[in-house]
């Protein structure tokens, strides 16, 4: 479906150097667990896969389409049409409730009849992730560990060639870590690609097919 291929990319915050010669291969089916302690880049990486940031030098294709050389629009469609980004720290509307933030892309184009059908997956989404029964909660009355399962929520809806989750266990309940985990297993099983960052959560390194440690490329 898709293959992303990380050649030489470096990343500096003005002088700051975060990280230099991460190349890397990723294909359908690839979980890949980028690791390390706090501070030493992940986010950052998982930025530049989910076309959020570019890197200070280096290339990124997705396929044959090398994306540090495309302009704004065709990144966004490209954005669009293959990622679904989990932050580490997700933002919402705050007046907005829990659907109509997952709902709030599609409310521009999608027709009245696409509209529910999609709000009647957003909850099935939210029941798979323990979330059923919030969906009219506002962000702000959840728990931490619940706005990152509606991040995800919100991810996973696009139903994305490649998921890209920032830290997605961190702050969690052991039982809201293995819904999370088993999540990240099935798009293994679908052949997705999936990226994410964690410090230190053992059971999901497992999952992974690879894995990155940032420190290595200082
Ligand atoms: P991690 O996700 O592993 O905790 P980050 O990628 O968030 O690490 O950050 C890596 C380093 O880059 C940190 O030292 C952080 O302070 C710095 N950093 C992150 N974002 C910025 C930014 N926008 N401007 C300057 N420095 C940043
Ligand atoms: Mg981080």
């Amino acid at each position: 479906m898709v293959d992303i291929t990380g050649k030489d990319l470096c990343k500096s915050y003005d002088k700051y150097l975060v990280f230099k010669g991460v190349s890397i291969e990723l294909s359908d089916g690839d979980i890949l667990a980028v690791i390390g302690p706090s501070g030493s880049g992940k986010t950052t990486l998982l930025k530049i896969f989910g076309l959020i940031m570019k890197p200070t030098s280096g290339e990124l294709y997705f396929d044959d389409i090398e994306v540090t050389r495309i302009d704004e629009t065709r990144l966004s469609d490209l954005r669009r049409s293959y990622i679904g980004y989990s932050f580490q720290e997700p933002i919402f509307i705050p007046s907005l409730n829990v659907i109509e933030n997952i709902l709030i892309p599609y409310y521009p184009y999608a027709s009245r009849s696409e509209l529910s059908r999609v709000k009647e997956n957003a909850l099935k989404i939210l029941d798979r992730l323990g979330l059923s029964g919030l969906d009219r909660r506002r962000p702000s009355d959840l728990s931490t560990g619940q706005r990152k399962r509606v991040d995800l929520a919100r991810a996973l809806i696009k139903d994305p060639k490649v998921l890209i989750v920032d830290e997605p266990t961190a702050n969690l309940d052991e039982e809201s870590a293995d819904i999370i985990r088993d999540v990240i297993r099935e798009y293994r099983e679908m052949n997705r690609i999936v990226i994410f960052a964690a410090h230190r959560d053992e059971k999901l390194f497992k999952i992974a097919s690879k894995k990155l440690d940032i420190t290595k490329y200082k």
